[in-house]
């Protein structure tokens, strides 16, 4: 795997919507460290059901001693974690997260920037095209009006 620092302009895969890099961790680089919020890893869990496909083929952890403990690393209970990216849309735009993260929240104390946890967590309002609620489309009625 790559690594990216946080924030950083995503360009891993030919995208049509900017995106930003969060959590594209490598042992060699450092990163950022401390308790996340509370829900944060579960909710990150949740996401990752539902990763993109980038089609990059299986990856591993390195912040784990061995492969061996990665390797066993690329699930999560029933979530596996050793392909495809978390997209979560927040104030900054897009954040694109390997579905790794969870893992490196969850096992290696790693501190996303406080804007993704928010746009994780849902705590902050959503802004832009692509997070507005699809416009509910009023039924059609016979005419006449409501209250029929
Ligand atoms: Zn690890």
């Amino acid at each position: 795997m790559t690594h990216f620092a946080d924030l950083s302009p995503y360009a891993y895969s030919e995208s049509e919507t900017p995106m930003l890099n969060v959590g594209w961790l490598e042992r060699e680089h450092g990163y950022p460290t401390g308790t996340p919020p509370q829900g944060l890893t579960e909710a990150l869990a949740e996401r990752a059901r539902n990763t993109v496909d980038v089609h990059r083929g299986m990856h591993f952890c390195r912040l784990c001693p061995d492969f061996e403990t990665a390797r066993r690393n690329t699930s999560r209970g029933d979530v596996f974690l050793g392909s495809g990216e978390i997209h979560v849309t927040g104030p900054g735009g897009i954040y694109a997260s390997p579905a790794m993260v969870v893992h490196y929240v969850e096992a290696h104390s790693y501190l996303p920037p406080k804007e993704y946890c928010e746009a994780v967590l849902g705590t902050v309002a959503q802004t832009g095209p692509r997070s507005s609620p699809p416009v509910a489309r009023q039924p059609l009625r016979a005419r006449g009006g409501p209250g029929a």
